[in-house]
């Protein structure tokens, strides 16, 4: 199905730097304009000190150290000391707003980000780990986020001070600045390369960390499998293997992204050597002042800094440029399961569900080979069959989850591809083997957020789906956490608990895949009888794995390799003595004494 439109290889597209930068300021650092303005204002200012302290340099040595002038020496001093101060000020001032705007910015778009990788559809999750998803929203973002502040920082402050310390030096001489700039067209094309290389290694660098993010998220997951197999040395060598690719690439980026300001000092180096050698042969001659070479110089000392800042906006650029193409990429991804143009359905109170001739593949795998199903109103279909037999999956294509390549699906006539997603979706409880639950109370479990459910409601519910009769002897009792996933509550009554949500969200259609894990017989039977009283009155279809469900339900749907094969009630599948009565064989003798006694 769509698994290539998701696939984030199908949308890769690798556009210049300055193309994603202008990007980036459109959609996200542009509304910020204002501050920005104002930091720059403020970078203008402190990168104008600069030049002024050079030039106060001049009267500093021909007034005050060679003349004797003592007056003059305070209002030096004091001009210098003032400066100083506007620099602290600016410098503070500059740093709360920049990092103000780059963290409104990184946060609005991991927001949007993590808004539109919601709306990809399933496949995407099922090809994307969910660690490298993490790590794109998370390390992707931050990547980009001080980039602006970088470009700011560049044009105010640093540009600012090299254009006043170069007029400073043009001033005192046209000739010795010329030959302290000789060197920098030497810098263009080494500058090109290295920032290609630094972007190709950053591009690495990103990728090992979606795989470290990866591997940890896999371990811990998987925790007790990883001990009961012993396979935590296996798993921290991957690790390693990971970590040492990080290593490599961040330190050859690191060396790329140097080497630009190197350069620079190389050809600051040459520049101060030839001022140097013109400039001590005029003094000696007594055609230039000290102050005048003193003044020169520390111009082109203080120039020195910015111009290496500046050398390292390209690297900051490129590394940016990197993470703006993943997180474009993504972007750029459209699900291709969309809300539907008809209206809503919300009337629907005992709904009839069609499938006709549904097939689904994935990739050559036919999972669903041309199903048809009808589930009435009201009534409860089992579907059965082996695993892998394409149940879950025809589940997954009732609420949208996956498409059909062929086929459709209609909810009381009306096919679900007309309907808006959040209306077809509003329809359906669903209540799996492995209920999700979230690292919040159990309360919170049930509620999932909602704050319209009266006390009693939610009490009833919670009666009824036999979550009482664990919570109500805990100490906190609903109050109780669930733990991460869940983990502090049994499959069974993480069962309950998704059971008692669906009673709260009290809608038309059930679909129930029941617990094979082996239960024992008394939390069967309490389970047993909350999903009844939950798919009474509903139009409900259950993945059946349990005889009593099987044998109570009005129509037993029978699969196998993605087809319907048999379909009846209990007693007649059981003469036409197929695959029904043969899966009942196999699990009546599995489940003898409790099944006899059923
Ligand atoms: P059942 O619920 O009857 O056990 P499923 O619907 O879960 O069966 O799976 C049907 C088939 O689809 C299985 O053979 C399974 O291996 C395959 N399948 C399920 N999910 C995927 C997937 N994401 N990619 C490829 N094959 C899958």
């Amino acid at each position: 199905m769509s698994s290539s439109a998701s696939s984030p290889k199908a949308a890769a597209f690798s556009p210049s730097s300055r193309a994603l930068m202008m990007r980036l300021w459109h959609d996200y650092v542009s509304t910020h304009w204002r501050w920005l303005l104002v930091a720059t204002l403020l970078m203008i200012v402190e990168g104008s000190t600069l030049g002024v302290l050079s030039w106060m340099l001049q009267p500093m040595f021909d007034r005050v150290f060679v003349a004797g002038n003592t007056s003059a020496m305070w209002w030096v001093g004091g001009t210098i000391f003032a400066l100083f101060v506007i620099r602290a000020v600016t410098g503070v001032a500059e740093k709360v707003i920049l990092t103000r705007v780059a963290q409104l910015t990184s946060t609005a778009m991991q927001t949007d980000l993590l808004a539109h990788m919601m709306t990809l559809d399933s496949t995407y999750f099922q090809t994307n780990a969910p660690g490298s998803l993490i790590e794109r929203v998370q390390g992707d973002t931050l990547a980009v986020q001080n980039v602006w502040q970088v470009i700011i920082s560049g044009l105010g402050r640093d540009v600012v001070a090299l254009i006043s310390l170069t007029v400073v030096a043009l001033s005192i001489d046209v000739g010795w600045t010329l030959t302290a700039v000789i060197g920098i067209p030497l810098l263009i094309l080494p500058s090109v390369t290295l920032q290609r290389y630094v972007r190709r290694k950053t591009r690495e660098m990103r990728f090992s960390s979606m795989s470290r993010a990866t591997r940890l998220d896999e371990i811990f997951h998987g925790i007790n499998a990883i001990k009961l197999n012993g396979m935590e040395a296996y798993q921290l060598g991957r690790f390693r293997r990971v970590v040492d690719r990080i290593v490599r690439n961040q330190v050859r980026k690191e060396a790329g992204r140097a080497m630009l300001p190197g350069l620079i000092d190389v050809v600051t180096g040459l520049g101060f050597f030839g001022v140097l050698i013109l400039g001590g042969r005029e003094i000696i001659a007594g055609d230039k002042s000290v102050g005048q070479f003193m003044s020169f110089f520390t111009a082109m000392a203080l120039a020195f800094q910015p111009l290496r800042r500046l050398g390292g906006v390209a690297g900051v650029f490129q590394i940016a440029a990197a993470s703006l193409e993943n997180i474009y990429t993504v972007f750029a991804l459209h699900p291709s399961i969309v809300s539907g143009p008809g209206a809503g359905v919300r009337d629907v109170s005992r709904p009839e569900i069609v499938v006709e001739g549904a097939r689904f593949a994935y990739g050559d795998a036919n999972v669903l080979d041309g199903v048809d199903l009808v589930a009435r109103a009201g009534e409860t279909t089992a579907l059965v069959g082996p695993s892998g037999a394409g149940k879950s999956t025809l589940f997954n294509l009732l609420t949208r989850l996956v498409e059909p390549q062929s086929g459709w699906v209609t909810i009381d006539g009306r096919d679900i591809r007309d309907m808006p997603l959040a209306d077809l979706r509003g329809l359906f409880s669903v209540v799996t083997q492995d209920a999700l639950l979230f690292d919040e109370t159990i309360r919170e479990n049930i509620l999932l957020g909602r704050t319209d459910i009266p006390e009693a409601r939610l009490r009833a519910a919670v009666e009824d789906a036999h979550v009482a009769d664990f919570a109500d002897d805990l100490p906190l009792g609903l109050e109780t956490l669930a733990g991460p996933r869940g983990s502090n509550l049994s499959g069974g009554q993480r069962q309950r608990v998704a059971i008692a949500r669906a009673l709260l969200r009290d809608t038309p259609i059930l679909l129930l895949d029941e617990a094979t894990s082996a239960l024992d017989a008394r939390s069967e039977a309490v389970i047993q009888s909350a999903l009844d009283r939950l798919s009474a009155g509903r139009t409900t279809l259950v993945i059946a794995h349990r005889l009593a469900t099987v044998r109570g339900a009005d129509r037993i749907v029978v699969m196998r390799g993605g087809r319907v094969v048999e379909e009846g009630r209990h007693d007649d599948l059981l003469q036409g003595d197929g695959t029904y009565a043969e899966l009942y064989r196999l699990q009546f003798a599995e489940t003898a004494p409790d099944g006899g006694s059923e």
